[in-house]
């Protein structure tokens, strides 16, 4: 069956390099001559250890990731991580002190850029009485877009058991365009789930970084870890026995995680199988730092041609726009139902904003090219010429 012309602009699950898809589908009876498909082999085998092994050296290598991570490869996606960091770096705080004076309760701090850390911070307070917001985006600016300056936030300095952010807001297409400063001594956790792999990031400066695989790593199923050796500790809870806090389901454990090289249980062979693809492919590219200027340029295009518009609109401040999803807005709302028709006609699919925000959203992540983008800013500015006549 022939292809058809399609440029998926989708947000996640997003669209993977045609490569990647040609070399799956060319394996997927027979992998590496075992006569099985890879979703077939057992995560016990020698075939499927090789695999998991070179994707986990493939990432370090792509991210530079210091000797002192471990990666881990978990399931459950980015709302599960939400969970997942307040059992295991509380853990790790609690882990630090011999003898409790007081009660132990020290704060979690939550920086709000868009809905994701929002969405995290709400989970975080529902298992535990403690979440400290450092700020909230939308409280300062009314809607999300903007990051506020560095004297409004409200850190606990050394007593936060860790500071919690999300690099890349992927509804509201807010990223940090710094790693943000700290305490040296807390843990930043940082959700990358959407920027990952786009660009380069000096890894000694975070405690935890996770990402769902489905936007730059390969297929839903796989949540990346990485966390740093001294966070890993066995819970003083591990037996129930220490009530001051929640034992962690060992599913859940990064230190059980860990200890397992993530084959505690059964893991998502085939999305790992798939992201060591992702992983070959980037390598073969020039790695991080030659995506990072291909993505740069993506970017800048697709902003220059909507600020340079009569009719399009970035809701987003300049020095925080994400490099990955661009959300825009047509001034005259009417329009958009009209653009996003024209859009599929012309094979580009998924373009219309996160229901929470409404809009336009060209998510461009790695495996969307330079010609992809050339490709919608034709028709955005064919668009605009017949609409500002
Ligand atoms: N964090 C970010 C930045 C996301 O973009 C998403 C999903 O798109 C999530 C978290 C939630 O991920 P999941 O659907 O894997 O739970």
């Amino acid at each position: 069956m022939p292809t058809p012309n399609v440029l998926n602009f989708g947000a996640g699950p997003a669209k993977l390099p045609t490569s990647v898809l040609q070399r799956a589908q060319a394996e997927l009876l027979n992998y590496n001559n075992t006569g099985m498909s890879v979703m077939e082999l057992s995560h016990r085998s020698k075939e499927f250890d090789n695999l998991h092994n070179k994707a986990q050296r493939d990432l370090r290598t792509l991210l530079n990731i210091p000797d002192n991570y471990k990666i881990l490869f978990m399931q459950g996606g980015g709302n599960t991580q939400f969970a997942v960091v307040v059992y295991n770096l509380l853990a790790t705080k609690r882990h630090q002190i011999d003898d409790l004076e007081e009660e132990f309760n020290p704060p979690l701090d939550y920086l709000i850029t868009g809905s994701w850390s929002l969405k995290a911070a709400e989970e975080a307070k529902k298992l535990y009485n403690n979440v400290n917001i450092v700020f909230d985006a939308k409280k300062f600016y009314g809607s999300y877009g903007s990051i506020p300056p560095k004297e409004d936030w409200k850190l606990s300095g050394s007593k936060a058991a860790y500071v919690y952010y999300c690099d890349n807001e992927t509804v509201n297409g807010v990223e940090f365009n710094n790693i943000p400063e700290i305490d040296p001594s807390v843990p930043l956790v940082c959700d990358m789930s959407s920027n990952i792999l786009s660009r380069r990031f000096d890894i000694s400066k975070f405690g935890v970084i996770y990402a769902g695989a489905q936007k730059n790593i390969g297929a839903a199923g796989l949540t990346v870890v990485i966390v740093r050796e001294d966070l890993l500790v066995r819970s003083k809870n591990f037996d129930n026995k220490n009530s001051d806090i929640p034992a962690i389901p060992s599913m859940l454990d990064y230190k059980i995680m860990a200890d397992h090289n993530s084959l505690y249980n059964t893991p998502p062979t085939f999305s790992i199988y798939i992201s060591s693809l992702v992983f070959e492919w980037l390598l073969e590219l020039g790695g991080v730092e030659a995506i990072e200027k291909t993505n740069l340029t993506k970017a800048k295009k697709l902003y220059e041609i909507i600020d340079n518009s009569k009719i399009y609109k970035s809701p987003v401040e300049k020095s925080v726009r994400s490099r990955m999803n661009v959300p825009f807005k047509i001034q005259r709302e009417e329009l958009e139902s009209e653009f996003l028709k024209g859009a599929i006609e012309l094979g580009m699919l998924q373009l219309k904003g996160h229901r929470s925000v409404g809009g336009i959203r060209a998510s461009i992540y790695n495996a969307i090219t330079l010609e992809d983008v050339d490709f919608l800013i034709e028709y955005m500015m064919a668009f605009e010429r017949k609409h500002c006549q």
